[in-house]
């Protein structure tokens, strides 16, 4: 297998690598996509709830059930996969927006609520796919995890991949490393990091992207791998390791997406990090 470059944020690989597709942002404020992005392949990143959206654009405002999911206070989110009306104006809030491109990708992130029932969103996320199908766009789709979110720590992403199974769905999972350690508290401990990669297997084969990034005590999103461990060399080793025989001589080819945010200051900036994880990557045998 080969990793496929996706460029995050402008973010510049090391020179032998040669990466074509870009990340384009469509959360609830976007109106319009940039012509010169969606003129090449791109990878569309979808609403994640993170942050309160201003809901100001004329397109949004067409979706009475995506604005009732977000309360008018300040620090409100939107709520995802509230209904099955609210998975049709999602879809149809993408269909607006590509305005007839086809991505290669779709990024989705899973419901908010922790015990939202992975039959029931994905029942939703089927109104939600058919109906991108029926305007003509067929493309991978894939979930990513987040933590506090449906799907965050190993069970839940065996519950999903065995109703995508059962479904025989072809939603595709985007495992988000750091994100999945943090959750099942693996950073700092053998026993429970080996643990943890070990439980992949069970959902390996739906897996289509790694999304990876360092984080410096609180802060995410920020510097390489030596960071994310502490530099823990055997933690990291480990990790290293669990993906190159997880993954290394599996069939298909995985997106990869270097989620940097920041460098660390004075030390390293976010090129010499994403250098740093390509480099990894490469020392235990993948390649571009
Ligand atoms: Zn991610």
């Amino acid at each position: 297998m080969k990793l496929i470059p996706i460029i995050y944020h402008n973010l510049e690989y090391p020179s032998h690598i040669n990466a074509n597709i870009k990340e384009v942002a469509s959360h609830f404020d976007v109106s319009k996509l940039d012509n010169k992005l969606v003129n090449h392949q791109f990878s569309l990143h979808t609403e994640y709830s993170a942050t309160h959206r201003n809901f100001s654009s004329e397109l949004i405002n067409n979706y009475p059930t995506i604005l009732s999911s977000q309360s008018k206070s300040k620090n409100s989110k939107p709520i995802l996969w509230i209904s099955e009306q609210w998975a049709f104006e999602f879809a149809d809030f993408i269909i607006k927006l590509l305005n007839g491109k086809v991505p290669k990708i779709i990024e989705i992130h899973p419901p908010n609520k922790r015990r939202t029932k992975v039959e029931t969103f994905m029942d939703y996320y089927e109104i939600f796919r058919n109906t991108l199908l029926d305007n003509g766009i067929d493309c991978e789709i894939s979930i990513e995890n987040r933590n506090g979110f449906m799907l965050s720590g190993i069970n839940d992403f065996k519950n999903l991949s065995n109703e995508i199974d059962k479904r025989n769905s072809n939603l595709k999972l985007i495992l988000d490393f750091p994100q999945l350690l943090n959750f099942e508290k693996a950073k700092k401990d053998i026993p429970i990091l080996k643990n943890t990669m070990n439980g992949i297997k069970g959902f390996k084969h739906n897996v289509s992207s790694f999304h990876i990034w360092g984080q410096k005590g609180r802060s995410a999103h920020m510097g390489d791998m030596s960071d994310y461990f502490n530099y823990n060399e055997r933690l990291k080793e480990l990790f290293y390791e669990n993906i190159k025989e997880l993954f290394l001589h599996i069939e298909k080819d995985l997106y990869f997406i270097p989620e940097i945010n920041f460098g660390i200051k004075d030390k390293k900036s976010k090129k010499d990090c994403l250098k740093n994880i390509v480099n990894d990557l490469e020392n235990i045998g993948f390649s571009f």
